[in-house]
């Protein structure tokens, strides 16, 4: 899902496809403010990152972050994200996670005022060709157990006195690691990795920032400086088995499709490709127009949770391209019923748990055939 108006109804517009079918994605813009509000009860005395990255998880980047006008800066992963950050004039810090690699990523950061991590050797060499004039504000990023990027810890002192005070900087670089483990409520490796990072840091006189969003709510003693919560703000938990309302949490996002053909199908008759599910008993069927094409996950094929008219039903058959089909016994439906996939009245993580995968990547999936209202 990208930056799509919804042009239902829009005057002397062409309507595509049928209103009757169109799949949605409702994005509620209080309740990701709500979210960010509860960051800051959970966390009061460090300062927002919100995670924008791919898409703000796939609730679309500027609308996400004109509606968190209230944070204190944004992560993107990559250059290109911060420069539309920049172009669509949002004016808050922006920190590119992965960094950059060439002097030309580099002049571009610098000129539309992003903030860069380093984590490999050869950005320290690439900084002595940043543009006069600009400074620059930097993260060290430190590996204490992720082992995906960062200094060593034993590297982390060096790498700081080597910046410190250097004449494109406009202040001492900041302190970060990311938690691997920090979804396990209970487990060792979290506490480990802020030893690991504390032992590595301690002295230096910087700000700091460990906490994803399982370390805002679960893990006081990573909160530090900054915080960087992603999945939390787009109502999502970050835990295993966790529950995003029990943590005070509001879905951003509801995935809709309206029903739009409901067929009596014969005890004894199979559903869709595969036959893969046969009908126990004669019983309606309902069909709606979203599939893998746009996002829902094939691996919710037979048994993952869907709402009909707000009645909790299921999806029976394989998920196809473009559809998918429902049990509709025991619930009142009409054509033209809204299905819910996934959002208000249905946690995603249900969903996610069905189709063997984690909230983060349905919502990140969401395609590009599915149009976006922005409500609140
Ligand atoms: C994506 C990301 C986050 C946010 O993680 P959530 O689990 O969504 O809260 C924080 N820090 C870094 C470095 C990230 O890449």
């Amino acid at each position: 899902m990208s930056e799509r108006p919804d042009q239902s109804g829009g005057e002397g517009r062409i309507e595509l496809q049928s209103p009757r079918r169109a799949a949605r994605v409702r994005i509620d813009r209080q309740a990701l403010r709500h979210n960010l509000a509860r960051v800051r009860e959970a966390a009061p005395n460090s300062r927002v990152i919100a995670a924008v990255k791919a898409d703000a998880y796939g609730h679309g980047l500027v609308t996400v972050a004109e509606t968190l006008d209230q944070a204190d800066g944004f992560a993107v992963a990559r250059l290109e994200e911060g420069i539309a950050l920049r172009e669509a004039g949002i004016d808050r810090p922006i920190v590119v996670l992965q960094g950059v690699d060439t002097a030309q990523e580099l002049a571009a950061a610098v000129a539309h005022d992003l903030q860069l991590c380093i984590h490999q050797e050869h950005q320290l060499a690439l900084l002595e060709l940043s543009p006069p004039g600009r400074p620059l504000d930097l993260w060290i990023k430190i590996d204490t157990g992720m082992h995906r990027l960062g200094f060593a810890p034993e590297r982390a002192r060096a790498v700081f006195e080597a910046l410190n005070g250097a004449s494109f900087l406009r202040a001492a670089p900041r302190l970060m690691t990311h938690l691997a483990c920090a979804d396990e409520r209970d487990g060792e490796r979290t506490a480990e990795q802020v030893g690991l990072f504390d032992t590595a840091v301690a002295g230096l006189d910087a700000e700091q920032s460990i906490a994803n969003s399982a370390g805002v709510l679960a893990w006081p003693e990573t909160h530090r400086d900054w915080v960087r919560p992603g999945i939390m703000l787009y109502g999502g938990t970050p835990f295993i088995n966790g529950n995003a309302a029990q943590d005070g949490l509001e879905p951003v996002m509801t995935l809709t499709a309206p029903l739009f053909a409901i067929n009596h199908i014969r005890r004894g008759e199979a559903v869709g490709y595969g036959a893969t599910w046969v009908c126990p008993e004669d019983m309606n069927v309902g069909v709606a127009a979203i599939g893998y094409g746009d996002g829902y996950p094939r691996h919710a094929s037979n048994g993952a949770p869907a709402l009909v008219n707000g009645q909790r039903s299921r999806v029976i058959g394989r998920v196809s391209m473009d559809m998918v089909t429902l049990d509709l016994r025991g619930i009142d439906a009409r054509v033209g019923d809204e299905v819910v996939l996934w959002g208000k009245g249905l946690p995603i993580e249900e969903v996610a748990a069905a189709a063997g995968t984690i909230s983060y990547e349905l919502m990140c999936g969401v395609g590009s055939r599915v149009r976006a209202r922005v409500e609140g």
